[in-house]
């Protein structure tokens, strides 16, 4: 396929069982008043409680069932927690991706509107009818916003909903196509082939920009950053496996020296293969640099489609072992199917599960690739990003650390992560899951923010990846039709 662009949970310990339910500081007074009516309810009866942050309506449903002494209150569905403008317009978009005869026209649609120099009506940056109508649906559907007080108002909603924070990425990211051998610019011209000058004016734009995100962000919050987006000079390096160019290199310690003291966590973004050596070359190295108090202050990116996967992986947590620091691991299973030689990623599906599952659950158990376990060689210091929509994934892991928590067995921190504007079931499955210490997985919410043209291929990116997850979006399109239905009927 052609030029398709790629670019781009810890434990909160809430109250033991007799306090759960009280005032957790990052959900909004809704959620709060709703968690608060959920104690008072839980200290004069038995049964199960219900955890959810909670629109309005879903709030004066349970208080009803409260107040009353003979109703059993009735667990509502993790949907209940979307706003309904946030639910009507998740509903439109997933019967767009579950209906291919919807999904194929889209999606030439926004391919064709990807392409660089189209004319005044085809511009979704300068035909404000056009860039309206995208705004409004898929652009809010999936980013946080094209300036900084449209970001924070989504940052602020996303922990208003109950998830510890927001993973920010700025959308600017080059993309290398295997099938036609060009690499481009997301929503711009095609990329300069080299830059001779040791400085490079795309470094410095990139590190501006990429500062600018580190500043809209709090504790909790995590910074997503594309190597890519840093130009020609950049990804030269990258393409022959080398580290970023020294002036990459020191725009990036201004980056994690922001970051960190901002307590937000740098996750290095997997990207096309034909860059992707460089990249996790880099992401080592700052690992390296920055990951020595106990902690990952950041996280290499790890594809599980691809077959080389664990051989790597394995390599890094024995440097991590021996050089002792700790190795962030985020756990993706890959989004470049479209563009990528396809001999080096997993023939099936099935495969690339298998994967990503024998990775999430032997990192859980702290047994994998000959560490740990019963193998006499020590496990690495390893925190680790579960980023996945997949649920049968997602709750299998849940449950593992859920069980060694209560067992008192050793654990490694872990948050859970979904796209924003995805998988909201997933999301806020996890968000309302406690163990019996009353410990509930961190969930983040991973959101895009840049102008409507940078943002555009990654549109089209999550266009694709629903196209191609065909039976796990008419899920979320059925959930989505129930939750509409419970709440008009
Ligand atoms: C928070 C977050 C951050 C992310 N960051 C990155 C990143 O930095 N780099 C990156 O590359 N991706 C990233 N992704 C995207 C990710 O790689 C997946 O494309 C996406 O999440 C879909 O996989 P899944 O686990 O959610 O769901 P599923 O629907 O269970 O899996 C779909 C995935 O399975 C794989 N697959 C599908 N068909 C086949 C097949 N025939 N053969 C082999 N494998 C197949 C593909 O990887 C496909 O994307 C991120 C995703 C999230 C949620």
């Amino acid at each position: 396929m052609a030029t398709i662009s790629a670019g781009t949970a810890s434990w909160r310990v809430l109250a033991p069982c007799s306090t759960l339910f009280s005032p957790v500081k990052t959900l909004s007074s809704h959620a709060r008043k709703y968690q608060q009516a959920c104690h008072r309810w839980s200290t004069t009866t038995a049964t199960p409680l219900v955890s959810s942050p909670a629109s309005v309506k879903a709030e004066s449903q349970i208080t009803t069932s409260i107040t009353s002494t003979t109703s059993t209150p009735k667990a509502l569905p993790p949907l209940s927690a979307l706003p309904l403008p946030v639910l009507l317009r998740s509903l439109f978009v997933s019967a767009v991706s579950s209906h291919r005869q919807l999904l194929v026209p889209s999606l030439s649609i926004l391919t064709f509107l990807t392409k660089p120099n189209r004319g005044f009506l085809l511009s979704v940056d300068r035909n404000p009818v056009l860039r309206w109508s995208l705004k409004q649906v898929f652009y809010k559907q999936f980013c946080a916003g094209e300036n900084e007080s449209e970001c924070r108002r989504t940052l602020d909603y996303m922990r208003s909903m109950g998830f510890e924070g927001t993973i920010l990425t700025w959308a600017k990211e080059t993309v290398f196509d295997h099938a036609t051998g060009a690499a481009y610019a997301v929503g711009k011209s095609t990329v300069a082939t080299s830059v001779s000058s040791e400085t490079c004016p795309h470094i410095e734009a990139w590190r501006i920009g990429t500062l600018h995100t580190v500043a809209m962000l709090s504790p909790g919050d995590q910074l997503a950053i594309k190597l890519t987006g840093a130009g020609a000079l950049a990804n030269e390096a990258f393409a022959q496996g080398k580290l970023a160019p020294p002036q990459l290199m020191a725009a990036l310690d201004d980056i994690c020296i922001a970051s960190r003291h901002r307590k937000a966590r740098i996750l290095v973004d997997a990207e096309s293969q034909h860059v992707q050596k460089g990249i996790a070359r880099t992401a080592v190295d700052l690992m390296r640099k920055y990951n020595t108090e106990g902690h990952a202050l950041i996280y290499n990116t790890y594809q599980a489609y691809l077959k080389g996967t664990p051989a790597r992986l394995a390599k890094n947590m024995e440097i991590a072992s021996d050089e002792g620091w700790t190795l962030g691991v985020k756990l993706v299973r890959g989004a470049y199917i479209a563009s990528d030689a396809r001999n080096l990623i997993h023939d099936t599906k099935e495969d690339t599960d298998n994967a990503y599952n024998t990775i999430a659950q032997g990192i859980l158990r702290q047994d994998l690739f000959g560490r740990g376990g019963t193998s006499g060689k020590p496990f690495p210091s390893l925190n680790v990003i579960l980023a996945s929509h997949n649920m049968a994934t997602q709750m299998a892991a849940f449950g593992i650390h859920k069980e060694r928590t209560e067992k008192g067995l050793p654990i490694v921190p872990v948050r859970f992560a979904q796209l924003h504007g995805m998988s909201d079931v997933v999301s806020f499955t996890l968000l309302r899951e406690t163990d019996s210490l009353g410990a509930s997985p961190l969930v983040l919410k991973c959101s895009t923010w840049g102008s409507m043209g940078e943002c555009l291929a990654y549109l089209l990116r999550r266009a694709i990846e629903n196209r191609d997850a065909v039976s796990r979006t008419l899920d979320e399109y059925t959930a989505l039709k129930a939750e509409v239905r419970r709440r008009v009927w």
